[in-house]
């Protein structure tokens, strides 16, 4: 049986059917919270339960460490009871802000060997709407899709720039490699939550692994365009320089900021001048012992935003001022369908 949902302190109330989670009810009745992978990992959909029982889909657990107490993943649970949530933040999304496109392969460049750059082009006359750090999904024949953060700032919005690792044996990615200018592919979009507010300008740092760039490079563009002024540190972490993918547009963040403080980190090769060898958690502690009061954006692989949030709750970052986007692995489930509002 389904059960009604409330959000504490508002008006606001919808159904969960049975073996929906509490995140894609909400999504599907146009309330979008906080999240990122769906898939408990990211942590940012955490919130409160203030009222009623939920438990974990599927034998799932309904915490992680991101939690605080009273609070769960509200992607991995169900409730057992009407609830009341006290969500970090809620807000009314548009149900029409989310399109399908049939996109065209405008180029592909290898940028390194095992990561393509590509440029996607709407139909003439269509445009992307999204925030800078939110993703898109790429939907296959067989019903399942693959998320991709978008790389251009959403400023550039006749089509998308998507930044995508070969995973050895992916179903996706060995396709990815054949794609050639005029293939077509459907995609879905905006998804994701973006945490990051634009006029917020304490200290940040960015902490990317791999193709985390892509996000990264979408924000850094953004606050560039808007011409933002602030601290910026950006560590970019690969196992050898030629993970470090993109050095032009590191090149053109330096010129445009000039406090801007860049440290390529390099897991298994030695650090060039200025950079760090090592992970890219060991290259934020190198940064100092006292975070407080700077807010961290990482992306990259479960087990690298595992340590890098880690080391900056360490550094003293509160955890509502970590910010992570996780690349976990794998297809993604179905897309909840919003309703009308
Ligand atoms: C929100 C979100 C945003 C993402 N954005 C990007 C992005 O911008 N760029 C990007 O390159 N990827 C991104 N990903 C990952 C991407 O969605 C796919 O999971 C990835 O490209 C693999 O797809 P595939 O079909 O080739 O592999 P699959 O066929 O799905 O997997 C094949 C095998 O490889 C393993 N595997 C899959 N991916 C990885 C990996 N990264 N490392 C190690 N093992 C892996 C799987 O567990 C499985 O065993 C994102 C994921 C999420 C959830």
């Amino acid at each position: 049986m389904s059960h009604q949902i409330a959000l504490e302190s508002s008006d606001v109330t919808f159904a969960c059917d049975p073996g929906q989670s509490v995140l894609d009810a909400a999504l599907k009745a146009g309330i979008e919270l906080p999240y990122s992978c769906r898939k408990g990992v990211c942590g940012n959909c955490v919130g409160g339960v203030a009222q009623g029982e939920v438990t974990g889909m599927g034998g799932a657990a309904t915490t992680s460490e991101a939690c605080g107490p009273g609070q769960v993943l509200y992607c991995l649970c169900t409730p057992t009871s009407d609830v009341v949530l006290r969500p970090a933040s809620w807000r009314r999304v548009d149900p029409a802000a989310r399109k399908t496109f049939k996109a065209k392969v405008h180029s592909h460049e290898l940028a390194a060997p095992d990561v393509s750059v590509l440029r996607l082009r709407l139909p003439t006359g269509q445009r992307a709407k999204f925030q800078a750090g939110q993703y898109l999904q790429i939907l296959q024949d067989d019903g399942s899709a693959r998320s991709y953060s978008m790389a251009n700032p959403p400023q550039e919005n006749d089509g998308v720039t998507l930044h995508i690792r070969h995973v050895p044996g992916g179903l996706f990615t060995q396709r990815v490699t054949q794609l050639v200018t005029g293939d077509l592919l459907t995609i879905e979009l905006p998804f994701g939550h973006v945490e990051l507010a634009p006029d917020d300008l304490r200290p940040i740092v960015f902490v990317a692994g791999g193709t985390g760039f892509a996000p990264v490079k979408s924000l850094l563009d953004d606050m560039l365009k808007r011409r933002v002024q602030r601290e910026i540190t950006l560590i970019w972490g690969a196992r050898t320089p030629e993970g470090l993918y993109l050095p032009a547009a590191v090149e053109r963040w330096q010129k445009q900021w000039p406090g801007f403080r860049y440290i390529a980190a390099l897991s298994d090769a030695p650090a060039g001048p200025g950079g760090f060898a090592g992970r890219a958690d060991d290259a934020l502690r190198s940064l100092g012992a006292d975070l407080n009061g700077h807010i961290v954006y990482c992306c990259g692989s479960p087990a690298m935003v595992t340590a890098v949030r880690a080391a900056a709750l360490a550094q003293g970052v509160p955890p509502g001022d970590f910010h992570a986007d996780v690349f976990v692995p794998g297809p993604q489930t179905a897309t909840p369908v919003q309703a009308p509002l």
